[in-house]
């Protein structure tokens, strides 16, 4: 059910978003739907009737109306009762092996087109409940789902090894042997039946440091009001101070910036006693199942080798200097004396943004990603054409963008397009997923039809490089190229550095919880304090504020999660220049890339597609891309 359901992108701005689409499972589906359902569009919007089809998805082609879905609805319902049914019988013989694996096939397919429709028409306008009421009944069924398969995979586990191997070797079994192989690498850090069930027990009480925390850093924080630009008093929270900070206004960015450290300073201990807690609990678990660290469990999950860890921090560093000349280049071009925190975010360039309208945007975008062939095209164009996608806002509407593939159904994308640049890429990005849900649930079986979560950031990332650099190269007017390298640059300043800065300080940390070392807020603090100097460099000025933004920020709560990020765009950055380099074989590999699923390691899919994770060859590659699109901006705006 899980791993099915992880093809569910939602969300996917990396810099900005607190639940990421990479690692995406059900239940953080869940939550963040549940989270941000009083996100939806502005009152200006138009309501959703006045849109015409052609700019709305074609969610019929799932399902001709409510009746039919829940009739669907019913005949999935039996299907988990029948599945349940089988319990203490799938160790029988081969027979009843896969006919258990075809059945659970079947219901996670089927179950997820049934619980991506009732979110999807959810979506459309979050105030209606008739279809809020279907959202709810598909969870519902969703979460039967997993409480009565739970004991499957204990049940397979029983099975002699010996004997199960046997049995992949049959012509029918073979497919499954990929899922065996992960399953059966987890056996040595299962423990005794009761030991796991201990461990089961501690799960309520080791997630309530993470509890605490959200609870304390989204609604009981005490926020501060500030006065914008127009004199009107604005609350400072997480998300405003985001705006905030790329303000043309400086006063008005330091007054938000000190407001919302001000606010988190006000409760550190608390934030520190929260994060060491979680801390605590990581290893806690890493040390009862037998990993050496908490990093070793992490990375263990999807198979990953120590050295995608190391590889990133250790080459992304050593690159300091880069980003250092960047700041030196934003505090000339500001003409500022000092550079601090809340300078970071303002665009270097002044250009009257202009308008993209759709029709604009989609031909931009299919131009765009020309370099990865045909094939891949075609399936773009056809989001296009064949009503994948719901452009605009309406009144009651999701806000963000997001992708939903299933193996059932076309891989259908939410935007809500403005007309910006922003706006485009993020079309690019979306329909990047999208292609890649298409191809993966075209070329596998049901079991192998999603991918996994290492690698969920890579195709749509590329998707959006390989658009960027296209719009960079036919835009001679050097103003609108200072404009889009200095986009780019701080994509990867936000994605590359700041998530591996991130990533070290996660490493930090869960180091001292390992060596039962105190993490107080000042411990905490200095770490931070001590990061910005080494990443930044001189020309940066560091408030005594900024050292508590290491207790503000949630990835920390999951468990080794940020380096995703910048692995991914690394990755993604490798495959788009063998791309655009036009290398030998490489539209090849990375078709072939699009088409494996899951039905390979990450890292070795990666490797398929020409971005050797083990090495730090791609993260090599993308600091020379960043020193090339920063040289080209210093000499843009030299003068
Ligand atoms: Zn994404």
């Amino acid at each position: 059910m899980i791993s099915a359901l992880t093809r569910l992108n939602l969300m996917c701005n990396m810099t900005t978003l607190t639940i990421s689409s990479a690692l995406l499972r059900r239940f953080a589906l869940i939550a963040l739907l549940t989270m941000t359902s009083a996100l939806h569009a502005a009152t200006s919007a138009p309501e959703r009737a006045a849109i015409e089809d052609r700019f709305k998805w074609d969610l019929g082609k799932m399902y001709a109306s409510p009746e039919k879905w829940d009739e669907h609805y019913k005949q999935i319902s039996s299907l988990v009762a029948e599945f349940a049914a089988r319990k203490g019988t799938v160790g029988e013989s081969p027979k009843s092996l896969l006919a258990a694996l075809q059945l659970r096939d079947q219901v996670n397919i089927q179950l997820e087109k049934l619980y991506s429709w009732a979110a999807m028409k959810r979506d459309e306008d979050m105030r209606v409940p008739a279809t809020q009421a279907l959202y709810q009944r598909a969870q519902t069924l969703a979460v039967k789902w997993d409480e009565d398969s739970s004991w499957f995979q204990p049940e397979l586990l029983r099975i002699p090894e010996d004997r199960l191997r046997g049995w992949l070797e049959g012509a029918d079994l073979k497919v499954y042997r990929h899922y065996f192989d992960d399953l059966l690498r987890s056996r040595t850090h299962i423990l005794s039946a009761r030991e796991e069930e201990l461990l089961a027990m501690a799960g309520k009480a080791t997630e309530a440091p993470g509890d605490a925390f959200g609870l304390l850093s989204n609604t009981e924080l005490r926020w501060r009001s500030v006065k914008d630009p127009q004199g009107r008093d604005i609350e400072i929270t997480t998300s405003s101070h985001s705006q905030a900070m790329q303000s043309k206004d400086r006063r008005y960015r330091r007054d938000a910036f000190l407001a919302l450290h001000g606010s988190f300073l006000d409760v550190k201990s608390t934030l520190a006693a929260t994060l060491a807690g979680s801390m605590q609990k990581d290893w806690f678990y890493s040390k009862a199942r037998g990993y050496p660290t908490s990093l070793h469990r992490a990375l263990d999950a999807e198979n990953l080798p120590a050295g995608v860890y190391d590889n990133l921090v250790r080459t992304v560093t050593g690159h300091a200097a880069l980003l250092q000349r960047y700041v030196a280049l934003k505090k000339r071009v500001l003409k500022l004396d000092q550079v601090h925190f809340y300078d970071l975010y303002v665009n270097l360039v002044d250009v009257p943004e202009r308008d993209y309208p759709f029709e604009e945007g989609r031909e931009l975008v299919l131009n765009g990603v020309k370099a990865f062939g045909e094939d891949y095209v075609a399936v773009m164009k056809q989001a296009f054409d064949s009503r994948w996608i719901d452009v605009y806002e309406n009144k009651g509407k999701r806000s963000g963008a997001y992708n939903m593939g299933t193996y059932l159904s076309a891989p259908y994308v939410l935007l809500n397009y403005k007309g910006k640049f922003h706006d485009v890429s993020t079309v690019a990005h979306e329909l990047g997923h999208a292609t890649q849900s298409w191809f993966a649930a075209r070329n596998q079986p049901p079991i192998y039809s999603g991918y996994p979560m290492f690698t969920a950031e890579v195709a749509s990332t590329a998707a959006e490089i390989v658009f960027k650099r296209s719009m960079l190269e036919r835009t001679r007017d050097p103003k609108e190229r200072a404009f889009l390298l200095n986009q780019m640059l701080e994509d990867m300043r936000g994605t590359i550095f700041r998530q591996t800065q991130f990533a070290e300080f996660d490493r930090a940390a869960h180091t001292l919880a390992e060596k039962g070392e105190p993490m107080t807020a000042d411990v905490l603090m200095k770490l931070c304090h001590e990061q910005y100097v080494r990443y930044y460099g001189p020309d940066f000025v560091i408030d005594p504020e900024l050292d508590v933004e290491c207790l503000r920020i949630p990835h920390y709560y999951r468990g080794y999660y940020v380096y995703r990020y910048a692995d991914s765009y690394c990755a993604a950055a490798a495959i788009a220049k063998r791309i655009l380099g036009n290398e030998p074989g490489a539209r090849e590999q990375w078709m072939k890339f699009l088409k494996t699923g899951n039905s390979m390691y990450a890292i070795d899919m990666l490797k398929v597609a020409g971005a050797d994770m083990t090495t730090p060859k791609p993260i090599e590659d993308a600091m020379a891309l960043f020193d090339q699109l920063l040289k080209e901006l210093e000499e843009l705006l030299k003068t």
